[in-house]
Order: structure tokens, then C-alpha cells, then sequence
């Protein structure tokens, strides 16, 4: 199936590079962040379990994920774009089990350690319409707000350094070994630096 996956830690740019993905190719971006913080701030039921566990860095256990995600799946017939999901070994392989070979590319966001803190703690957010943006690299135009949708930035409550150094562990323990899983399919990108010449690279791995 022509799905790809956004592979990456927190921080590498899933949310800004799907949205030129989705703008340039024509995928439908699913992100799993964007869905959970959705559910929270429409205070819904899975919205109330969830929310602790967002803030605090950890992950929602892979049934709900799949739960929440399987309809989602079945009802899209264009080619989409997933960012964040799966997310663990677990989900992967319940994805391949309804889905034989969902993905036909895993993008993997390669970046040191080092500039992802940086992103993460001047990182903005708009609630609205989920554009992202830096507070130093990617400013909004008007101060704090969304260029897109002229809602009022925020940033997210699971982007302090001490719960980032929370989600990177979590990170390399569960999400990264998916690298491995995905070898066959899984290209690596250098997300580091420069956005153009990030979404450059995108550009030639996709045409
Ligand atoms: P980031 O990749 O920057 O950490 P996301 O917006 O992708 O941010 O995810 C935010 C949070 O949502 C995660 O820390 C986790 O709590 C939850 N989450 C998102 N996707 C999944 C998933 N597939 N499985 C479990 N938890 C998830």
C-alpha cells in the first residue's frame, strides 16, 4: 500500500515536514499527537484517561491506539501520511497483521540529540488548526499568532526539558527499534539544519 510513516524523535519535524508532504504530494496526514491532544481539549471521555499521560511524557497503551486509529484506516482511501503511529513494536505489528505491508516508505528524521532540545523548548503550537512553529527559526508573523488561522499560540505542556528528557528515553526504547522492523522499506533522512534543503531531500526520495 502507497502509505508512508514519519519515524523520528520528538522534536526531528514530523509535524512541519507533513505538512509540505501533504501539500507537495498530495498525502493525507494522520498524526496520533494531533488526535490525542484533540480528544483533551474537547475534554471527551478517552480525552480524560489520556491526559496525565501525555503531559508526563509516556505513552497511551497500544490497544487504544489501535482501537482509536483502525477505523480511521479502514474509512481512508488515499495515500496518508502517519506521524506518530505506530509508535511501538506492538502497534506495528497489529497494523501489518490487518494491513500486510502498509507502509511502502518509512521516512526515519535522523538529528543530534543536541538541536532537538532546542526545537522542543522554543517550539509553538497553534490548538486550532496544529501548525507549528520556533520561536527563533520559524517565527509566526504577528507575535504569537497563527499565520495560518490567526488563533493564539501555545506551547504544548509535554515541551519542558525535564518531559522531553522523558519522551527522548521513551523514544529510543520503543519507537526507534520500529528502524529495524521497517528495514526494507526505511530511508533516512538528514533532518538536521536548514528546512529547504530538508524538505529538498524529502522531495527527491518521494518524486
Ligand atoms: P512528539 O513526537 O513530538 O513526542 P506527538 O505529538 O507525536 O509528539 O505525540 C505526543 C504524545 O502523544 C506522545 O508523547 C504520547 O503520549 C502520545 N502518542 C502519540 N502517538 C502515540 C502512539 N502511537 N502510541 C502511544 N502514544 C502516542
Amino acid at each position: 500500500m502507497n502509505n508512508i510513516l514519519l519515524l523520528g524523535p520528538p522534536g526531528s519535524g514530523k509535524g512541519t515536514l507533513s505538512l509540505f508532504i501533504e501539500q507537495q504530494f498530495g498525502y493525507k496526514h494522520l498524526s496520533t499527537g494531533d488526535l490525542l491532544r484533540d480528544e483533551i481539549s474537547k475534554g471527551t471521555p478517552l480525552g480524560k484517561t489520556i491526559a496525565d499521560t501525555l503531559k508526563q511524557g509516556d505513552l497511551v497503551e497500544d490497544i487504544t491506539m489501535v482501537n482509536l486509529l483502525t477505523e480511521k484506516l479502514a474509512k481512508n482511501t488515499m495515500p496518508l501520511l502517519l506521524d506518530g503511529f505506530p509508535r511501538t513494536l506492538g502497534q506495528a505489528k497489529l497494523v501489518e497483521e490487518k494491513y500486510p505491508n502498509f507502509f511502502s516508505k518509512v521516512l526515519y528524521l535522523n538529528v543530534p540529540e543536541a538541536d532537538l532540545i532546542t526545537r522542543i523548548t522554543k517550539r509553538l503550537i497553534c490548538p486550532k488548526c496544529n501548525a507549528v512553529y520556533n520561536q527563533i527559526t520559524n517565527p509566526p508573523q504577528k507575535h504569537n499568532i497563527c499565520d495560518q488561522c490567526h488563533s493564539t499560540l501555545m506551547q504544548r505542556n509535554d515541551d519542558t526539558l525535564e518531559v522531553f528528557s522523558n519522551r527522548l528515553a521513551t523514544y529510543k526504547k520503543q519507537t526507534h527499534p520500529l528502524l529495524g522492523y521497517y528495514a526494507d522499506c526505511a530511508i533516512t533522512i538528514n533532518a538536521q539544519g536548514d528546512i529547504t534543503k530538508i524538505q529538498e531531500e524529502i522531495k527527491k526520495v518521494l518524486s
